[in-house]
């Protein structure tokens, strides 16, 4: 995609590529389920902001799952507002910007939740499972893991993106910036 525009056909391939392991959980929990609570949505939604979706795009992106599952009408009548006011179309016209990592990490999913931060709020072995299908080495994998232990939940998602990317990563605080600068990596 050029730079600052993102259309609905390139988020899939965006997300296996370039999105932090929270909005890729998020991500295709979305695709798969068809729906998110109100958290992920929030999350999830102003990330692909930050990323370049215009709102135009957001609302057929969002409505196109949802209405797999509902009627366009209960689509439109319960879910549009949130999606606009985002933008600030709605409401105070405030133009939200997209959660910091302090803010995603700090958050507390409930059941049945899919937002927050995969390294505080996994489990372990589930953790480590989504690791391994990202194609880290064991090796890579204990280092993410060992920085878990230590409470050190964006040094381990550098070190994901270093794995992943094969290059250094600038720090991570904020998931729009582990994109920006995945982005960058995969085009030297
Ligand atoms: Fe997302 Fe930040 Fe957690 Fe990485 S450290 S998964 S970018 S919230």
């Amino acid at each position: 995609p050029s730079k600052g525009y993102v259309g609905i056909q390139d988020l899939d391939n965006l997300a296996k590529k370039s999105f932090p392991l929270c909005m890729r959980h998020l991500f295709f929990n979305l695709r798969h389920d068809h729906h998110l609570k109100f958290g992920g949505r929030q999350q999830l939604g102003l990330f692909l902001k930050g990323v370049g979706l215009k709102l135009e795009d957001a609302l057929n992106f969002w409505r196109s799952e949802f209405t797999m599952k509902m009627p366009v009408e209960k689509f439109d009548k319960e879910y549009a507002y949130s999606i606009r006011h985002n933008f600030g179309k709605e409401g105070k016209r405030v133009d939200y910007t997209p959660y910091s990592c302090m803010k995603i990490i700090t958050s507390t999913p409930g059941v049945g939740d899919h937002h927050g931060c995969p390294y505080r709020h996994f489990s372990q072995e589930n953790l480590r499972a989504v690791l391994e299908d990202q194609q880290l080495n064991p090796r890579a994998v204990e280092a993410v893991m060992d920085k878990v232990r230590n409470r050190h939940y964006q040094l381990a998602c550098a070190t994901t993106f270093e794995a992943i990317h094969g290059c250094p990563s600038d720090g991570i605080n904020h998931p729009n910036q582990y994109f920006e600068q995945s982005r960058k990596a995969l085009q030297c």
